[in-house]
């Protein structure tokens, strides 16, 4: 039966997907929210879980739970294959069927990015990313793990490779996991083993770029890499990774032995844009207009990481800012239409500033001309993650956590989670701890 309301389909429950969804919560329209996880995941605390400060259960909401009573959603769990721009249907593949079709009216393209490997993908097997909960849980037992092969291990001379950690990748995302693990074996685990000083393992963050954060000032980036090094990290700049393999990585032909290799460098967007066959970036991201709109297509939106555009001469960052700002606009651009109204001005980002923690306490945070680091700007950032978590549970919970850990370095989960006899990588996610877990309406 013919439904007497438009239906709007928003493909992905990340930060895009699910500030549309909201900003269409009061529109006489149908809306259909498809995501492949379960969950809505909150990526900027991902390294917290990877570093065994925060459980996974603490970072994830069921997107059930979050849009539950806007009475005009629908939540599908399953995975978009296509889209059929003529017949006006997305393919979706669920547990037991695929390529069922579901009908739209307006769509909203939201399905962020995965792991680049700038072409050697022959790397991922041996220096897995940070992208999902499984990632990060795969990544904590990898960790926790050398540890204990280490103590237990009888050859003193085989410690070296397996208490060595190495981060390609000297971002956002490599600069605060190599300060996080820093204060993992520093603090947490220091007094902890018997045979092996967790304290002399070595932490090494590589990249190409000649300096650490390059979204932020040179100013900041000195105080980040000082920072690190202030926590013991190696840092070592202007070189790309030659090789990664079983026993360690190759850089500037030099070997450093590890059997921890963690891949925090690049990201490269969803098919989006395969789907839709339009064009795209030099990445594969999706060419959208100022209203967010697929040319030729003002039925079709992209927001968030998947989507580009630029603004002032520049293209939007892959930041959390722009794709809950796009997400937003997108679904308040289709409730006007609904509603019979005029189309509001084109989209105009708010940049409301970068921050990044390095280590116990210390961050740097850029403002438009204010930029700190230091203790306030650790603060700041505090603040503001809490307030982004999606449901006020999580926020006490990481609250909690935070000051708990802050005050004894006791971590929220360090448990190496696998299947008696499967892959490590294949790992079983954990509930939050008693007392702690989210509520799932
Ligand atoms: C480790 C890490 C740290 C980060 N730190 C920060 C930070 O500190 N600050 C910041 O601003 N940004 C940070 N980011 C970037 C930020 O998380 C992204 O910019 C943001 O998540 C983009 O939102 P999105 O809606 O475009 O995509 P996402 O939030 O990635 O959501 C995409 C959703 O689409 C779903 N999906 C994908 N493909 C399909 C499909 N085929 N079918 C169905 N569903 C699908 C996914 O399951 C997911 O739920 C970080 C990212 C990572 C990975």
């Amino acid at each position: 039966m013919r439904e007497t309301v438009p239906r709007v389909v928003i493909v992905g429950g990340g930060f895009g997907g699910l500030a549309a969804a909201r900003a269409l919560k009061n529109t006489p329209a149908n809306l259909i929210l498809v995501d492949r996880t379960n969950h809505h995941l909150f990526q900027p605390l991902l390294y917290q879980v990877a570093t065994s400060v925060l459980s996974p259960g603490q970072i994830g909401s069921p997107i059930r739970g979050i849009v539950g009573k806007q009475r005009n959603t629908t939540v599908i769990l399953g995975e978009v294959t296509g889209v059929d721009k003529d017949r006006q249907c997305v393919s979706v593949n669920s547990a037991d069927r695929t390529d069922v079709p579901i009908p739209y009216d307006f769509l909203i393209l939201a399905t962020g990015v995965t792991h680049s490997y700038f072409g050697r993908d022959e790397f991922e097997k041996f220096a897995p990313g940070l992208k999902s909960l499984a990632d990060a849980v795969a990544i904590r037992n990898k960790i926790l793990q050398a540890f204990e092969q280490a103590e237990a291990e009888e050859d003193p001379t085989r410690h070296r490779d397996l208490l060595t950690f190495v981060l390609v990748g000297a971002g956002p995302t490599g600069v605060e996991m190599a300060g996080a693990i820093a204060v993992l074996i520093r603090n947490t685990l220091k007094a902890e083993f018997r045979r092996i000083t967790p304290g002399s393992a070595r932490i090494v963050l590589l990249d190409m770029a000649p300096r650490v954060l390059g979204p932020f000032s040179e100013e900041l980036s000195l105080a980040a890499k000082e920072r690190l090094e202030s926590l013991g990290v190696e840092v070592r700049l202007g070189h790309g990774v030659d090789q990664i393999d079983a026993d360690g990585v190759v850089v500037a032909g030099e070997r450093i032995l590890s059997k921890t290799v963690i891949w925090t460098a690049g990201v490269a967007p969803s098919p989006a844009g395969k789907w839709l066959n339009v064009g795209t970036d030099r990445p594969g991201r999706v060419r959208i207009q100022p209203d967010l709109s697929v040319p030729g297509h003002p039925e079709i939106f992209v927001v968030g990481d998947t989507a580009s555009l630029d603004q002032d001469g520049k293209p939007l960052p892959g930041v959390a800012q722009v794709a809950m700002q796009q997400g937003r606009y997108a679904g308040k651009l289709i409730g006007r239409r609904v509603t019979g109204k005029s189309a509001p001005g084109p989209f105009r980002y708010f940049d409301k500033g970068n921050m990044a923690v390095v280590g116990k306490g210390f961050a740097v945070l850029q403002i438009g001309k204010v930029h700190l680091s230091g203790f306030i700007a650790w603060l700041a950032w505090a603040a503001v993650h809490l307030q982004f978590l999606a449901q006020a549970s999580l926020r006490v919970s990481v609250f909690v956590q935070w000051v708990w850990t802050y005050l004894t370095g006791q971590r929220g989960s360090r448990l190496i989670v696998n299947h008696y006899g499967a892959e490590q990588s294949k790992p079983v996610i954990e509930a939050a701890p008693v007392g702690m877990t989210p509520s799932s309406k």
